[in-house]
């Protein structure tokens, strides 16, 4: 047993109140505050880092402009229809519904905070494609900067918010019936802040495995918080890996994506002889769902025992103008993308489940709403279609902190009691990633996934010393839970693929949800 208080050299804690505490400052986080906040509720932002998934997003937001049925053929309907074939028979379509259907009002009020998205002609903004989308649907901004700019637009906006950096959430403290706080590390050390609703918005997972597109800070968090407060996950075991991470002979770590616009501008994928890695796969081809295009790299690689494949996007006019961000990291790759293929790996990406949520973010306990990729509001099934997660985030995030804002008035002031004693145990995070990386990646199979079990049940007691101590800690239970999910679903379906069992069980089309459980 750990005494948190005695584990991290403080004999006291400092403390704080607020009406709302918003868990991270990416799209999910800031759209939530911002929204509490315009309602007159006092917001307390807190965040670990200074880096966000946002910051890093390439290729867009997905999104039914109002004129698109008359211009370009496009419907709510169309893109309902594509997120549930992305989905693989786990979306819930109401719950798509809902969130496609309130995009283009989410997105207007980000632009009213100040984003700029790319016009192909004064006053229109310019659409692009992706992977199982059927329409041109994807707004961008910069080319292929568009998550720099909604992170630059919201960091703007929220600049008038009390934000605080360098403040790690260790724990959501509860009562039993409704949340009351959370348990904060600063370098200060330990601190409470008060409050009777709270939003976590702590991003993803995708440091789990060696390499990851994610920033560093996206440690499974949220998935670990919610878990300690006795709440269910759901869908752990959908992990997108995204077909197209720059391969650079590094091994670890965060790693630049190239984004799937390019295959939507015409590139295509080739191994080392040439060959099309997706003929034959699908009909879609290389603009299939991300699971199919992944999975088909995957085995293109074990058949001829290449490290990667290439993207060619030779034939690309104005490739550099359009897609500025992967070419600077081609460039510091060493890679020229207008004279030679780009080399490329599937790579851990986007965790399409998360903490049980409605639409609103609204959790099973009282005051606590969940927003952006922590959160399985329904909309992302067994495998999400590209460029609707920061949708999501601005839907959700702002519902949820409009939700959460009335929620506190209702609830009144919060007083947390801090828990005397909690265990917490967790592997090295080098032995995790490799464990996860081997055993839990593009393709599963049962007995891999026990022997991963069998290591994260060798996780020893840790003291919370530090931020790293506790996103070890965060990295185990996530990927406990991941493993039982991933072992539960005997089928292979959306962006779970099984060796062991390679067809879909048309009984299986539901999320399994195993019982709130943690390490
Ligand atoms: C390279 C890349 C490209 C992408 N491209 C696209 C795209 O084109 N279109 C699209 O729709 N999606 C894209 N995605 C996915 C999308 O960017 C993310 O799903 C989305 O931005 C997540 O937003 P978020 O607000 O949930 O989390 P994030 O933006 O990751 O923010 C998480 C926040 O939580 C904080 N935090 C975490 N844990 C703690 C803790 N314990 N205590 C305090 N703070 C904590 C972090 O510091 C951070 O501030 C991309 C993702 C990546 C990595």
């Amino acid at each position: 047993m750990t005494r948190l208080s005695a584990s991290c050299g403080g004999s006291g804690y400092w403390h704080q109140r607020a009406d709302v505490v918003v868990i991270g400052t990416g799209v999910a986080g800031l759209v939530a505050a911002l929204a509490a906040h315009r309602r007159g509720r006092k917001v307390v932002v807190l965040s670990k880092a200074s880096e966000t998934a946002t910051f890093y997003a390439q290729g867009g937001i997905a999104v039914v402009l109002p004129n698109a049925l008359r211009e370009g053929g496009d419907s709510v309907d169309a893109h309902v229809a594509d997120t549930l074939a992305a989905g693989a028979g786990l979306c819930d379509p109401e719950a798509v519904r809902s969130i496609v259907a309130d995009g283009y009002r989410a997105v207007a009020e980000l632009v009213h905070d100040g984003a700029r998205f790319d016009e192909s002609a004064p006053g229109q903004w310019s659409l692009t494609r992706e992977g199982g989308h059927s329409r041109r649907r994807i707004i961008h901004s910069g080319g292929d900067a568009t998550g720099a700019e909604v992170q630059r637009a919201l960091d703007h906006a929220a600049a008038l918010l009390d934000i605080r950096r360098n403040h790690v959430a260790l724990e959501l403290l509860h009562d039993g019936g409704a949340v009351t706080g959370v348990l904060v590390l600063t370098a200060e050390g330990l601190g409470v802040v008060h409050a009777p609703s709270v939003i976590l918005a702590t991003g993803g997972l995708g440091h789990l495995y060696a390499a990851t597109t994610n920033p560093e800070g996206s440690t499974g968090d949220g998935i670990a918080l919610a878990m300690r407060a006795g709440l269910p996950v759901g869908d752990l075991e959908f992990i997108q890996f995204h077909p197209t991470m720059l391969y650079d002979g590094h091994a670890g770590g965060r790693r630049p994506l190239i984004t799937e616009a390019i295959r939507g501008e015409g590139a295509v994928l080739v191994d080392a002889q040439g060959n099309s890695v997706t003929q034959g796969v699908h009909p879609m081809g290389d603009l299939a769902p991300r699971d199919v295009v992944a999975a088909a790299i995957d085995a293109r690689l074990a058949e001829n025992g290449d490290p990667c494949v290439y993207l060619d996007a030779r034939g690309i006019d104005g490739f550099e103008r359009r897609f500025p961000t992967v070419t600077a990291a081609c460039h510091a790759a060493g890679i020229d993308p207008t004279r030679q293929p780009i080399p490329v790996v599937p790579g851990a990406h986007y965790s399409c489940g998360g903490v049980i949520t409605d639409v609103y973010g609204r959790t099973e306990l009282a005051g606590l709403f969940a927003a952006g990729e922590v959160a399985r509001t329904g909309m992302h099934g067994a495998n999400r279609l590209a460029s609707n997660s920061l949708l999501e985030g601005l839907v959700v995030g702002g519902r949820a902190g409009k939700a959460a804002a009335e929620h506190a008035v209702d609830a009144g002031p919060g007083h947390a009691v801090v828990p005397d004693t909690t265990t917490l145990r967790a592997l090295p995070r080098a032995e995790l990633q490799r464990a996860m990386t081997r055993y839990a990646s593009v393709v599963r199979d049962g007995d891999g996934l026990r022997r991963l079990a069998h290591e994260l049940e060798a996780a020893a007691p840790r003291k919370l010393l530090s931020r790293n101590d506790f996103e070890d800690v965060a990295l185990t239970t996530t990927a406990a839970a991941v493993a039982a999910a991933a072992l539960a679903r005997m089928e292979s379906r959306g962006c779970h693929h099984r060796s062991d069992y390679p067809d879909t069980d048309p009984a299986l089309a539901r999320s399994l949800v195993p019982a709130a459980a943690c390490c």
